[in-house]
Order: C-alpha cells, then sequence, then structure tokens
C-alpha cells in the first residue's frame, strides 16, 4: 500500500489507545504486514530499487530525486491526513507516533538495502511474505486503497 494508507491506519489505531504509546507503535508497525497483504497498486519508483539483489549505486541519477518527493510527498500527506481525522491538542504527538510507525516497514526496506543485516534481514523476509503478489491496476488498485483507509477512519471515528 502507498504510505498515506499506512499512515491513516495507523494513525486511526493510534486514536483507539492514545494514552498506550508503546502499545501504539507496536500495533501500528504490525497493521503494515496486515494491509499489505490486501492485494494494491504501488507507484512504480524510477531508481530507488527494493527488490534482493538491486543494484543502487546510481542514486545520484535525477529519477531518484523524482522517487523521493513522490514518497516524501506521500509519507507527508498520510500525515496531515491522520492528524486531521484524528488528532486532538492532547493526542497528537501519540497520532504522529501511530501514523509514522505504520509507514515504517518500508523505509526500513531501505535501510536494509543499505544495511543487510539481522534484524532487519528477518524483518523483510516477513515483509516480502505478507505482501500481496496480486498487483491491482490504476485506478482501482488506488481507489480501492482510498475507500479502505476511509471506511477504517469512518469506522474508528464512529466507534472509537
Ligand atoms: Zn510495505
Amino acid at each position: 500500500m502507498i504510505l498515506s494508507t499506512h499512515a491513516v491506519v495507523g494513525g486511526a489505531i493510534a486514536s483507539l489507545f492514545p494514552s498506550h504509546p508503546i502499545l501504539v507503535a507496536v500495533a501500528a508497525f504490525a497493521s503494515h504486514f496486515a494491509i499489505d497483504a490486501i492485494p494494491h497498486w504501488d507507484y512504480p519508483l524510477r531508481a530507488i530499487r527494493l527488490k534482493p539483489g538491486a543494484d543502487n549505486r546510481r542514486l545520484l541519477d535525477p529519477r531518484f530525486l523524482r522517487d523521493l518527493a513522490l514518497i516524501g510527498f506521500d509519507a507527508c500527506a498520510g500525515l496531515l491526513i491522520a492528524t486531521w481525522l484524528f488528532a486532538t491538542p492532547a493526542t497528537i504527538g501519540v497520532i504522529v507516533l501511530g501514523a509514522l510507525a505504520g509507514m515504517m516497514p518500508d523505509p526500513l526496506r531501505v535501510v536494509h538495502r543499505v544495511l543487510p543485516k539481522q534484524p532487519l534481514t528477518t524483518l523483510q523476509r516477513l515483509h516480502r511474505w505478507t505482501h500481496t503478489k496480486r498487483r491491482l491496476r490504476w485506478p482501482l488498485g488506488i481507489s480501492s486503497q482510498a475507500l479502505f483507509a476511509a471506511s477504517v477512519s469512518w469506522i474508528v471515528l464512529t466507534v472509537g
């Protein structure tokens, strides 16, 4: 899933038990793997390669900046939406924590490319194993993510 979807789900989880930040961090981090298992669409990266054995030596490629801008925009949009939906002045810190923890496994893939050591190796194996092998096409794969994030938000905002 894209980072925004992970951030919104992480923020929603945080809003359920805002006084338990460790539980929020663990549950939001775990939610990443659960929702990556749902068939979806991910935007293609042009320079950053995450597959095992990929060559990332050409990171000064201008396409690398485009990838970074796209990832940065996605992460910031997710953080903004999660805080707008779930945060109050008292809970903003824990909502941001939940959103960041929900997104975290994806940047850890990049860290693992640079530093292929444990426990990152096991985490990446888990990430690949839980991640759906079914790639939906644009626009179905993105509209279904928006609908999923909206449904989770609606449930948490009405029930939670
Ligand atoms: Zn992921």
